[in-house]
């Protein structure tokens, strides 16, 4: 029972799909693990809207209570919002049942320590160690803990997010916002958060049922109906949600859906206007945010792909803003995790300081082309596919930091297999639409071709 074959592990967590690999007694199995990683401290849970959800929740709480840790449930709440909880109740660490942007027959854990941040790869590693060895603490009859709820992780989510931003200046605007949560967990707290705002919100997709209506990755193809519904509706702008709601995309007032990287860009943009500081993204963000921090004279510090990456060295930085290029906007204001309220709020302030539409603020990004391809490779050959890959770009000079990274003058390319999918990724991006397309396909067929060879 203790093989993680067929799952997805590794700074992410552990993702499996519900009724194969994703069983009770695999769940409960790295509940007790996590508890004895926690040395049975006091444990956060929350959950996206899945309507696997109970299951895993209820699996997961049993193997954290068999250790003696005392567990707040908080129930449906988005990932940054449990992360705040971790530090606001002063606990030891999180779980987060929510296999994120994955299809809906996913499930997940997502495992936080005591500051709200993800385990890194070297505290996941030491938490797998646990899991495989099997030794988990067991505590007795009078030993066992309290299972606690807790109702205030809106209230504080909310404030955290609204403490450094002008909340007049954004009222007075009134804007209509469209807004699609994917039913995700993003359904209940972001609603309030633009009421708040003085928003007129015009939404769908917003019931935390679980029963996702598109995929819930924010990009293009998933978001035909918000597009349609800010044009129908004449909104101001449009915001859509993961179902754990750490990633956000932005739709403008003409109803164009902007790539994921603009969320980031745009929030980066906004934020150097109002202080200079470092900037840190991942690996395979848009080469827009090196032209942005340029224009204000500030450095841009490149991690590895990964929340946890990234937060890290933001904070040793002291950065001030930072993040992934999938929408995932990281404000150290309100917490060191990607956060698509903070992002929605920036987003909002930047709108409110501006006469001009989000389209118009849009056109200010620098222009690039991305093309973001994946295929089917599973784990176990990744690593010799990846070796293959090599000898393609023999004569460039590869960043080796994830995966490989190869820059040219007007493109690069990042290839890399993923954390969270059975899936190698390639990134380009280019100036010119056509070298990143071509670019894109060349490596791909080069990909498909190790791993079949
Ligand atoms: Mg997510």
């Amino acid at each position: 029972m203790s093989s993680l074959v067929n799952l997805m592990t590794g700074v992410s967590g552990v993702r499996g799909i519900v009724g194969r690999s994703l069983t009770p007694e695999l769940l409960t199995r790295l509940g007790a693990a996590f508890g004895t990683y926690m040395k049975a401290g006091h444990i956060i849970v929350g959950r996206d809207t899945r309507t696997s959800g109970d299951m895993v929740k209820y699996s997961v709480f049993s193997g954290l209570l068999s250790t003696g840790c005392n567990v707040t449930d908080i129930d449906i709440a988005t990932t940054p919002s449990c992360q705040i909880m971790i530090e606001e109740l002063g606990a030891d660490g999180g779980v987060v049942i929510s296999a994120s942007h994955n299809p809906i027959e996913w499930n997940a854990l997502k495992l936080f320590k005591a500051n709200g941040m993800y385990l890194n790869k070297e505290e996941s590693k030491e938490f797998f160690d646990i899991y495989h060895k099997g030794h988990f603490l067991k505590a007795e009859w009078n030993q066992l803990k309290d299972l606690e709820t807790d109702a205030s992780t809106i209230r504080r989510h909310l404030k955290k997010v609204l403490k450094h931003i002008d909340v007049e200046k954004i009222r007075r605007r009134k804007f209509k916002v469209a807004l699609d949560c994917c039913n995700g967990a993003g359904s209940i707290i972001t609603p309030i958060l633009l009421e708040k705002l003085g928003c007129q919100i015009v939404s769908i997709h917003c019931l935390p049922n679980g029963l996702f209506p598109h995929n819930p990755e924010p990009i293009f193809i998933n978001l035909g109906d918000l597009s349609k519904l800010v044009k129908k509706t004449r909104a101001d702008i449009g915001f859509a949600q993961d179902a754990d709601a750490d990633r956000v995309a932005v739709i403008t007032e003409k109803g164009r859906i902007l790539s994921e990287e603009y969320s980031l860009s745009m929030a980066t943009q906004y934020r150097l206007s109002q202080k200079k500081g470092t900037v840190v993204v991942n690996l395979s963000t848009s080469r827009a945010i090196d032209d942005i921090a340029d224009s204000y004279g500030v450095p841009v510090i490149r991690t590895a792909v990964g929340e946890i990456n990234v937060a890290e060295k933001l904070k040793e930085v002291n950065g001030v803003i930072g993040g992934e290029g999938n929408g995932g906007v990281i404000d150290p204001r309100v917490h060191y995790g990607r956060d698509s309220l903070a992002g929605i709020v920036i987003m909002l302030e930047y709108l409110a300081s501006e006469r001009e539409p989000v389209s118009k603020l849009a056109d200010r990004i620098p222009k690039y082309y991305s093309a973001k391809l994946k295929t089917d490779c599973p784990d176990s050959k990744s690593a010799k596919v990846m070796r293959g890959l090599r000898n393609m770009f023999k004569k460039e000079k590869i960043d080796f930091t994830e995966g490989l990274k190869v820059s040219f003058d007007h493109s690069w390319v990042h290839i890399r297999p993923s954390g969270t999918e059975p899936v190698i990724r390639v990134i380009v991006e280019s100036q010119h639409k056509k070298q990143a397309s071509d670019l894109a396909d060349k490596v791909l067929k080069e990909v498909k071709k190790q791993i079949k060879g």
